[in-house]
Formats: C-alpha cells, structure tokens, sequence
C-alpha cells in the first residue's frame, strides 16, 4: 500500500507544477501592507479543488472582518474528508504572500510564475505555496489510490500569516468550533533542504524601543544642551553588553543555542552634522530561549537605562513588546512521531527535532494547549527575497510526507 500511496503522488507532480503556477499567479498580500487581501486567491483555490474532483470533502471558508480589505474579510478555506478514526491531522498553510519588494531585483515578473529546469520562480512559491499545493494533492493521491485515511484530515489555507494572524488563525482558534484539542498539526510554514529539521520550540520574542530625550543646540556649543545620541550611543552599548553578560545559558536544541540580544534599528535623527541631537529612537531585537525569565532581563535592562539616565542628564523611555515563548511540543507528541515515521519513509533519513528564534503559526496552537510540529523540505534562504524558487521535487515530497501521515504510516 505504501508504494500505491508514493506512485500515486508522483504521478501527480505536473498537475501540482500547474497547480501552483495557477494560484502563484495571484498576489495575495495583506491590505495593511499594500495589498488587497486573499479574496481573488480563496476563490481560485476553491476552483483548484472543484477541478480535482475530491470525493466526499466538506469545505468551509470562515471569514474575519477587517475594514482595511475591499470586501471587508479576510477569507481563510478548511477542507475535510473523514477517515477510519474521528481524530484528525491538520495542515495548515497560509495564502496570502509578502510584496515582492524591490522589482528590479526580479529575472521575472514576480507574479508570473515560471518553471526554469528543475524549479518554479515566483513570489510565494516556496513561502507558502509549495507546501499549500502538497497538502492538497496528498489528499487527491490518497484517493487515486483508493486509500481511506486513517486519520481524518483537515487542510486549513489560513489568511494573513505574514502581518501576524491577527486577520487569520489567531481569531479563527478563539472561535472554539474549528480546531480541537487532540487535532495533531503540521505547520510546514518552515524547513531546510535536507528535510531532516522537525521544530517543536521557539524562543520568546522581545523587542525594545529607546527613546531617549536631551536637549538640541547647535554643535559649536554643546555644554548647553543635552546630547542625545551620546547618550543613545552608550545606552545601546551597555544594554548590549549587560544583556550578553548575564544571560550566557546554552540549549543545544536551539538554533543557535543561546539567547540573541541584537540592536537593529536607528530611527533618523537631525538633518545636518553640526546640530546636536535632542532625541534619539532605537530598538533592539531579542529571541529569548524559554529558561531565561524575561522578568529578570527587564531588570538588567533597567538598571542600566537608570543608571545612563543618572549619568548622562537625558531622559530615557523604554517600551516593550513581549511575546512569552509557547510551550514546547514533546518529540514524543503522537505528531512528532507520526511526521518522523513519514519522513523516514519518504526521504530515507533520520530528522531531528529542536527550536529556532521564532515565529509561526505552530506558537499560537501550542499556546492552546495543542501540540504543533513545524517541517517541510523548502528551498532555504529563498523566502520573501527577490526570484523566490521552490524545486518542482519538494513538492513530490512534502506530498509523500503529507499522504503517509493521512495514512497513518
Ligand atoms: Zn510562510
């Protein structure tokens, strides 16, 4: 039965080459990031799954209002067929795609997806649609081949991953009557060439906002005003420094296995070198592994800004935006093992499971209490950069992954 299922999916890789060129050929991009939302793409997808002809499918589309879209919703579409037991696998992938950014840092026009030897070029192609286009013709496969799953399969095309859930699964899991408890989910949102990486942690998400306030006047006279990016410049070092000091825990699961405390933006300040600045703005990044308590990181924090505060005569804001780490799903969670037993099968290697700096879809189930498992074979290092690609054989073999794992293999 198991070579019926992997013939019946490789029999498929053209129609899934046309599949995902069909749907690529959409923008889906969120109306908060210029875009006009997942409408157009929600309707040829349903369209797509007309055309394969599924037996015995329900299919509902849930909506989320937002004011921004040009229908007022953001769509998001769940497919289920039944199998032998009640519980069901759930895979979830995200329609909508990120802008294509800088055009002519394009070969091609980023939504008129291409095949080039091996590959497909084109925005979203990889990010999500190759692992969109799998779960639904793991499903076809299943079928072709005559095979009832075991599990009963729900396929989740989720809208507005990319600017956060908030139009998409985060409203969609509070509504209590589309997820369950014992649903076992994939999110193949995320993975490496090799497919041999299963995420089951993320680290918390912490970022920092500085602002700090001196007092402007011109740079000849600087003993009478208050220079903000002196004070800016030696904040940022001694947070960074105090951070790196204190916090020195490792977690070989985690890639990379320590905390990363990073200053990344420095917001414009005046317009000419010879005015010293009254205001500075900068922010630092941080991923947190999950046994550093952000409570006491705050408190380091502080102290320094006090003690710059103190020292310097400026005045110094801080805001946080944080994001605790969701509890992580145990390697021996029915779905880990489930997805490591279909991953061996297919690719004839051995996965390993471990954490990244974050984040996806996955946090949001786990922070509900339903264990979540992030894989996929994708392209690395391709996703939301320019001649996006995914290879036309990872979309043969996240569908073997996905139709072993129906099948209960
Ligand atoms: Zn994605």
């Amino acid at each position: 039965m198991l070579d019926e299922i992997l013939t019946s999916v490789e029999t498929l890789k053209g129609s899934m080459t046309e599949a995902l060129i069909r749907l690529c050929r959409i923008p889906a991009i969120s109306p908060h990031n210029g875009g006009t939302g997942e409408d157009t793409k929600i309707l040829e997808l349903a369209k797509l799954i007309d055309d394969l002809g599924l037996k015995d499918i329900t299919i509902r589309i849930e909506h989320v209002d937002d004011e921004k879209a040009p229908s007022g919703r953001r769509p998001s579409l769940f497919l289920e067929y039944p199998g032998k037991k009640a519980q069901r696998l759930c895979i979830l992938s995200h329609i909508d795609v990120v802008p294509e950014g800088d055009r002519t840092l394009w070969t091609l026009d980023p939504f008129s997806p291409e095949v080039r030897g091996s590959r497909i070029y084109g925005r979203g192609v990889s990010d999500n649609g190759t692992c969109l286009v799998s779960s639904l013709f793991a499903l076809k496969a299943l079928q072709d081949a005559g095979v009832k799953p075991e599990y009963t399969v729900l396929l989740a095309f989720v809208a507005d991953e990319e600017m956060g859930s908030h139009y998409g699964l985060e409203p969609l899991l509070e509504r209590g009557d589309i997820f369950r408890p014992d649903d076992l989910v994939v999110v193949p949102d995320s993975g490496n060439d090799a497919g041999d990486f299963i995420e089951i942690a993320e680290k918390a998400m912490w970022k920092l906002s500085f602002t700090v306030t001196g007092k402007q006047v011109h740079a000849s006279l600087p003993h009478r005003g208050i220079n903000a990016c002196r004070a800016a410049n030696i904040l940022a070092y001694e947070v960074d420094e105090a951070l790196h000091r204190t916090f020195t825990q490792r977690n070989d699961a985690f890639d990379p296995p320590f905390s990363t405390f990073e200053p990344t933006r420095r917001f414009a300040n005046v317009p000419a070198t010879n005015i010293i600045p009254g205001r500075e703005r900068f922010e630092f990044d941080c991923r947190v592994l999950p046994e550093v308590s952000l409570d006491d990181a705050f408190d380091v924090v502080e102290s320094v800004r006090l003690d710059v505060e103190r020292r310097t005569g400026a005045k110094i804001d801080l805001d946080i935006d944080r994001t605790d780490a969701a509890p992580v799903t145990s390697p021996d969670a029915e779905v880990c093992r489930l997805l490591i037993g279909s991953v061996k099968a297919v690719m004839g290697i051995e996965p390993h499971t471990g954490g990244v700096g974050g984040g996806t879809f996955a946090a949001i189930f786990r922070r509900k209490g339903i264990p979540a498992v992030v894989w996929s074979q994708e392209c690395g290092g391709v996703a939301h950069q320019p001649d996006e690609y995914t290879e036309i054989c990872y979309l043969v073999n996240n569908a073997k992954v996905f139709a072993l794992m129906m099948a209960g293999k």
